[in-house]
């Protein structure tokens, strides 16, 4: 099997699940209890708490866990809205971020906020002077995602970050396909909250974090007792934190490598792609997008059909992104930086991990190009 469907799901490192096996049945102690037993699994938890604090340079009592990026994304949003209610009741985002912020905005517009939907250019960038403009005096919060899971385009965050500041906003940022990938810097960028995902960087399923600045005020988002310095209760994941905390230990011992290797791998495919295949449109920014992100338009192509004909060779692959699969609608993504929904509905992602092989990208370009040429035969013949 050819794996190229690492925005949607990574595989679990073996060194992630080697460091969670003694959390199960054997050290099974309730990390928020204060005999010998439960210490070792709060140890383990801070432990990873620490580790993740240092990825982001930001300190540990500012990390929280979570179930996951949607979560992550529910909790920022809602959270600050609810905490700033009294500052003001308006919230910035964009037309391309994930259905978890997207939807949590929906959410509050019916409870009574005013939400602003950025549109984005053709590269799907935001547009820093329209980002500006749109802050007004009852602004709490801009959520602007930091690299985007279907068209890999990487945002201006450390711009959008000082913009926040100057106006005194908060700034969100869903860091779900970065945060392992690429490095971040919570100072550096001004980013108050930051959500990131365990599955995404070869962690566990089901966990996940947010980054909440010290001094910034959230509700909390799952009341009982006092786990998380009680802003986030239930009895803590210990396999998963722990997991998760592996997972961020050796993403950022291998990230300057994988950068290179990805980013080779991408360039080759996406030139291969552009000269070898005709009616072909790159989606995403040439140039700041994912290491690991291709992701094609190609015309008279139905998307759906070129996935099943690549199933058939074993090979994984997406046509926007997990979550859209199944959907009549063109993605919301595709939509933003102006693809026709024809066009859109002809768009193939491949998203390249730790362990593809330049085999493997040389077999799946070929599959591509074989099968978008019988693809393109048979429409002609019908
Ligand atoms: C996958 C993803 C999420 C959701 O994360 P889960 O852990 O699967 O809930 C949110 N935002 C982005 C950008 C993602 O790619």
């Amino acid at each position: 099997m050819i794996y190229l469907d690492h925005a949607a799901t990574t595989p679990m490192a073996e060194q992630v699940a080697a460091s969670m096996q003694p959390y199960f049945a054997k050290n099974y102690g309730n990390a928020s209890t204060i005999y010998e037993f439960g210490e070792k699994s709060r140890q383990a938890v801070e432990h990873a708490r620490t580790v993740i604090a240092h990825s982001l340079h930001a300190r540990p009592n500012e990390i929280y866990f979570t179930a996951g990026g949607s979560e992550s994304d529910n909790w920022a949003l809602k959270g600050t809205a609810e905490a700033y209610r009294s500052r003001g009741r308006h919230v910035i985002t964009t037309q391309i971020e994930h259905h978890a912020v997207l939807h949590t905005c929906k959410y509050l517009e019916e409870q009574g906020y005013e939400v602003t939907y950025l549109p984005v250019d053709a590269q799907g960038f935001v547009n820093l002077q329209q980002l500006e403009a749109s802050i007004r005096p009852d602004t709490v919060l801009i959520s602007v995602m930091f690299a985007n899971n279907e068209i890999g385009t990487m945002e201006p965050i450390a711009q959008i970050g000082r913009i926040a500041r100057r106006h005194e906003v908060l700034f969100h940022t869903d860091a779900v396909q970065a945060y392992g990938q690429v490095p971040i810097n919570v100072d550096f960028y001004h980013i108050d909250l930051l959500s990131a995902s365990g599955h995404k960087f070869y962690g566990p399923k089901g966990t996940g974090f947010l980054y909440i600045r010290d001094g910034v005020k959230t509700a909390s988002f799952i009341h009982g007792g006092g786990q998380e310095q009680g802003r986030r209760a239930g009895t803590e994941n210990v396999p998963g934190i722990v997991g998760i905390g592996t997972a961020a230990e050796i993403a950022m011992r291998t990230m300057s490598e994988r950068i290179y290797r990805e980013t080779r791998l991408r360039d080759w495919m996406i030139r291969e792609i552009s000269t070898r295949i005709p009616g072909v449109w790159l989606n995403g920014d040439r140039y700041a997008r994912l290491p690991n992100n291709v992701n094609f338009s190609f015309e008279e192509i139905e998307g759906e059909t070129l996935l099943l004909l690549l199933d058939a060779k074993d090979i994984c692959a997406s046509a926007a992104s997990a979550c859209s699969t199944g959907s009549a609608e063109p993605s919301h993504v595709l939509t933003a930086i102006g693809r026709k929904p024809q066009l859109a509905f002809g768009t193939l992602r491949m998203t390249l991990g730790e362990a593809t092989t330049w085999e493997e990208v040389r077999v799946a370009v070929d599959a591509v190009e074989e099968n978008v040429k019988l693809l393109r035969e048979v429409a002609r013949m019908e």
